[in-house]
């Protein structure tokens, strides 16, 4: 029979983790035709998830983990998952059961008609919090205009995968990883099915806002170059400015002299062309530093243990 291996990125869900088992043992106990096994990445967290974890492994033997040193983000525990699973298919979910178990079925009936990947996408964003829904929208309009890969609007984490997009994906050696990108990056088929938003559990969510927005910038970063094209347009938009005024004020003295009024309006262009200036070395210097942190190959992760 066929493998599914499940992985869940854990943070802190030592209350999530025995309802998110039953709540799952009950879904793929109907689903006959495929061995299943979970493999939990306990993302360093500091509560006692790790020790749910190994009690669970305790009762079943299909229950798998890998333990970080310490915590290094979801994206990290994604691809330690993803390189770890043996399975002939990959299942992606998170533990907060946001991701609705019950879908697998219908899932692995759209995999079976020839599909590489199931992706799920949210519906709505009932229940969050207006100022964030409204940002989402905005990062999700402005990324698919500046960047050729698509990127889902509202797509979660919630992933079923061939062996052969999953090792597409892991074969993508990035340090600064944004997987709603690399997903689509690879290419495949992938059937996008839609569900109603669902409010966590238990515990709550690990995304800030500030994390969140930091997120959507690495995702501008690692997957669109434009905002340094656009810097360039800029800059040579504002030489072109300068030398018309510079033709104004010179025919302007040789017609009617010079006059030393003013100055307040020169401040305002000077403070304006270096704060221009310095946000384009922002920007430049963010680019910079992922590529340094590219270059160093450091790991995503650092296992402590596994089981
Ligand atoms: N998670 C993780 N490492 C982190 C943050 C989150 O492994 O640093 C896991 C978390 O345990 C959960 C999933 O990623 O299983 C989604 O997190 P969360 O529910 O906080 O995100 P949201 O649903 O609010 O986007
Ligand atoms: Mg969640």
């Amino acid at each position: 029979m066929e493998l599914c291996t499940i992985i869940i990125p854990c943070y802190n869900e030592q209350e999530m983790i025995p309802i998110f088992y039953e709540e799952m043992t009950s879904v793929i106990n109907i689903m006959q035709n495929l061995d299943f096994q979970f493999l939990f990445i306990d993302d360093g967290s500091q509560d006692k998830t790790l020790i749910k974890i190994k009690e669970l492994k305790k009762k079943d033997i299909r229950v798998h983990y890998i333990s970080f040193s310490r915590n290094f983000g979801k994206e990290a525990a994604l691809l330690a998952g993803l390189e770890r699973a043996i399975g002939d298919y990959i299942v992606t979910i998170d533990a907060d059961l946001q991701d609705p178990p019950s879908l697998l079925p219908q899932m692995y009936q759209e995999i079976k008609e020839g599909y590489d990947c199931v992706a799920a996408y949210r519906k709505n964003r009932k229940g969050e919090p207006l100022l964030r829904s409204v940002f989402s929208k905005l990062f999700y309009k402005i990324i698919n205009k500046i960047s050729k890969t698509n990127i889902v609007d509202n797509a979660r984490d919630y992933r079923f995968m061939t062996r052969k997009m999953v090792d597409a994906v892991i074969s993508v050696h990035e340090y600064n990883r944004f997987s709603k990108g690399i997903f689509s990056w690879v290419g495949f088929q992938t059937k996008w099915i839609s569900f109603e938003n669902i409010k966590r559990v238990e515990g709550k969510t690990k995304w800030s806002f500030w994390k969140l927005f930091l997120y959507s910038i690495e995702g501008i970063v690692a997957f669109s170059t434009v905002p340094l094209a656009l810097v360039s347009f800029l800059g040579i938009l504002f030489c072109f400015l300068s030398l018309l005024g510079m033709i104004f004020i010179f025919i302007r003295a040789v017609i009617w002299g010079d006059s030393v009024a003013g100055w307040p309006s020169m401040i305002c262009v000077i403070t304006m062309l270096g704060g221009i200036q310095l946000l384009c070395l922002g920007i430049i210097g963010y680019y910079l530093s992922k590529t340094y942190s590219e270059v160093k190959h450091r790991p995503l992760y650092v296992e402590k243990e596994s089981g």
